[in-house]
């Protein structure tokens, strides 16, 4: 389970509100002080930690639980709904032929989640082709071949041919037949106009159907910047955040990439090609509070 402390503090919350005999003014108090500190902890930022909370206490204290609900029960109904809402647009990734095109800079995990999401795409009935159009970092190519090979999907790439657009089209009509195409675009160590300007020329003249934008969890709240950034460029329809294994900081990302009204569609969880899940905020929410 990713964010395992956060679960962990939160699960003992709601048994606690759960098991109190009664709820007054200071149990509202002292429950939202520990979700507030169960939030921080997890890197979720400070306004919107302090927004979630004074929402709760305000509709713990004012609003009736509806006929036939404790006041225990209402409250935890309360403080789902406001958590959910930090967790980004509740929208599933459309499982239809299409072009997808990934973005993001070094590092992030941009070639394994091709990869990954060749695999799960081809799980699903759905013939997958990958495109090298990483055309600057040495041994892209070569790196993303391998994995096509690892997860037996399609592939093109050109090994010397240094202009990207040049490779995406001669891709898309060499991987005609295969109903998923992802391009693996270039990454940057940092978000530079040369990239920018590359997958603008990208996104414009090959017109993919969906632009998804791939960021590391460990960044924290810092994926917001990069997510508006390129939000800006480009034009991001989804977000996937990798890396969500083994950082506290999971909920920083989370809730900074909700702030651009993306939806996270898919969560890296590991180094291997199934290490990646279609992320549903609702059902994601409900194991972290058990
Ligand atoms: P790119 O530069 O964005 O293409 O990044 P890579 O795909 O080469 O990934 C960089 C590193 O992150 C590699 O060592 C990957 O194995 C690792 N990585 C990618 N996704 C995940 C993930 O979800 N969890 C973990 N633990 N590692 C990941």
């Amino acid at each position: 389970m990713v964010l395992d402390n956060l679960s962990e503090s939160l699960k003992s919350i709601m048994r606690k509100i759960s098991g109190s005999s009664f709820i007054d003014k200071d149990t509202i108090k002292e429950v939202t002080k520990e979700i507030q500190r169960a939030l921080l902890k997890a890197d979720v930022n400070v306004k919107l930690v302090l927004k979630l909370t004074n929402t709760v206490q305000e509709r713990a204290l004012n609003e009736k639980p509806p006929a036939g609900m404790t006041a225990q029960d209402y409250i935890i109904r309360v403080i789902y709904e406001e958590l959910l809402k930090i967790l980004g647009t509740d929208s599933n990734f459309d499982l239809k032929p299409q072009t997808i095109m990934l973005v993001g800079l070094y590092g992030n995990g941009k070639t394994t989640t091709a990869g990954k999401l060749a695999r799960l795409f081809m799980k699903k009935g759905l013939s997958t082709g990958l495109i090298a159009a990483d055309v600057h970092r040495p041994g892209a190519f070569e790196q993303l071949q391998q994995i096509s090979g690892d997860v037996n999907c399609g592939f093109y790439g050109e090994k010397e041919e240094k202009n990207a657009l040049k490779i995406v089209r001669n891709g898309i009509k060499e991987l005609e037949d295969f109903k998923i195409k992802i391009i693996d675009t270039s990454g940057r160590d940092s978000l530079d106009q040369e990239l920018i300007d590359e997958v603008h020329e990208i996104k414009e003249k090959i017109n993919p159907d969906t632009v998804l934008f791939v960021i590391d969890a460990t960044l924290g709240q810092q994926a917001g910047p990069q997510a508006k950034t390129l939000h800006d460029a480009v034009n991001i329809d989804g977000v996937i955040i990798t890396k969500m294994d083994g950082t506290g900081k999971a909920g920083g990302a989370l809730s900074a990439v909700a702030d651009i009204q993306s939806p996270v569609y898919f969560i890296g969880t590991g180094e291997h090609m199934d290490d990646i899940q279609i992320f549903n905020p609702k059902k994601f929410l409900s194991r972290l509070l058990g």
